[in-house]
């Protein structure tokens, strides 16, 4: 197999004679067939081919599969977005009565997904925090619990999450561990490696990089025993009447997960990614390696500065020495922690908003994890509706101020919070 630098610029497409060397945007809604036979068969799911881009097309597909190859996995689907591939990974096993358990710091939308809309759907949701114990963990399952979920690197806290932990936790009470690989992508860490059993991605983020276009993955490790546990996942392990009787985990064995999003949800649901933005998503896979590198060795260089300066009141990046989730770091992810920094000003909230106005090359925006650089401050923003105390159930410091250094050269990126930071003295 080829080493993962290599991977990011040819998994999943390999063309034949003649055929294009860059991978093709298949802007086509359907596909031709010579007889009604075959067209049948395809909804039977007994031949594979593509009919209807809903449920797969070429160039998706192509792109699903480079991913699924980066993170070790048998197969993989490209959503319309994270938010869609955190739905799915969830609603792929989850139906009302069940409950799941997750880590309290992930990502807002995340949080508010499963806290407010799946419970309102009947799915009911406990928050562990992600330093907990296994004993404090597993004490949140409950009979009906179908999965446990976190993020690799949380946004916007960047804590490191213990993968082999919750794994082991997860399967003491046979379910999955979902993770959210969205901050370290598979050039940093590969939640698969460590015990996880399904990925997600917000692709919006680092794979895409140049923040052109919304979208997500799903990938199956093919890993989890479903079988084992048939009693739980009776979507995956009991005939599914809408496509005439198959049981998903014997028929499709260790891709039954991945296949069922496709055939089932996409098929009901569909939250699918167009052609056009799956081929920008494989410009931003061909140059990943290279950027996450620079990200990382960036970001932990303005960390280093950050943390020296006197108006700093703490730091969060897994990189520098003095953070608690260092060891975490080092074992994870070794190759660095992406380019995002978690950082709190001395000054107060009125100190935040002079030094956030003065900033001239980094910017304001929701936006995180792309080649340019940004700044957030998410009780002022993303979590505006939520109050001090909220903020801290959701893992989030109310003086954080999240910063998410680009592939601008890192000296321009000091000097200009370097100058902003005196403007807010003033
Ligand atoms: C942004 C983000 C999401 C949501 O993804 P969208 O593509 O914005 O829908 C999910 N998880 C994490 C960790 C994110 O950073």
């Amino acid at each position: 197999m080829y080493k993962i630098d290599t991977r990011c610029v040819h998994a999943g497409y390999r063309p034949g004679k003649g055929e294009p060397r860059q991978m093709p945007i298949i802007q086509s809604t359907t596909f031709k067939y010579e007889t009604s036979d075959q067209m049948g068969r395809l909804f039977d799911l007994e031949d594979a081919g593509y009919f209807y881009t809903r449920l797969q097309n070429p160039t998706c597909d192509n792109v699903a599969a480079r991913i699924a190859d980066l993170e070790g996995g048998v197969g993989a689907l490209l959503t319309s977005s994270g938010q869609a591939a955190n739905l799915y990974a969830v609603l792929n096993i989850c139906r009302a009565g069940d409950h799941i358990v997750c880590a309290n710091n992930i990502y807002g939308g995340t949080f508010n997904l499963f806290g407010v809309t799946l419970r309102g759907l009947g799915i009911d949701v406990t928050f562990v925090s992600p330093d907990a114990s296994e004993a404090e963990i597993a004490a949140a399952f409950r009979k009906e619990t179908k999965l446990l979920f976190g993020e690799t690197i949380s946004n916007p806290g960047v804590e490191v999450l213990d993968i082999e932990l919750f794994a082991r936790v997860a399967h003491a009470h046979g379910v999955p561990l979902i993770v959210d690989n969205t901050f370290a992508t598979p050039v940093l860490c590969r939640p698969f490696e460590w015990g996880a059993d399904i990925v997600t991605h917000s692709t919006t983020k680092y794979i895409d990089g140049h923040g052109v276009s919304v979208g997500g993955a799903l990938v199956d490790s093919g890993n989890f025993p479903w079988m084992e546990h048939a009693d739980k996942f009776p979507g995956l392990t009991t005939p599914d009447a809408s496509y005439h009787g198959l049981t998903y985990a014997v028929k499709f064995g260790p891709a039954a997960y991945i296949t069922k999003a496709v055939t089932h949800l996409m098929r009901d649901l569909g939250a699918m990614q167009s052609p056009q933005n799956a081929f920008y998503l494989n410009l931003g896979l061909q140059t990943l390696h290279l950027r996450m590198r620079r990200h990382c060795d960036s970001a932990l260089q303005v960390a280093r500065w950050l943390e020296q300066h006197p108006a700093v009141a703490w730091v969060h990046y897994s990189g520098l020495e003095s953070d608690p989730f260092h060891a975490q770091q080092q074992k994870y992810l070794p190759a660095g922690c992406c380019g995002v920094i978690a950082f709190g000003l001395k000054g107060g909230r009125a100190f935040d908003n002079r030094f956030l106005d003065a900033l001239q090359l980094v910017t304001i925006e929701t936006h995180v994890a792309d080649c340019h650089t940004c700044v957030l401050h998410p009780a002022s923003h993303t979590h505006r509706q939520l109050s001090d105390e909220q903020l801290r159930a959701a893992g989030v410091a109310p003086d954080l101020i999240r910063l998410s250094i680009g592939l601008e050269d890192p000296e321009d990126i000091i000097a200009d919070l370097s100058a902003a930071l005196e403007h807010a003295a003033l």
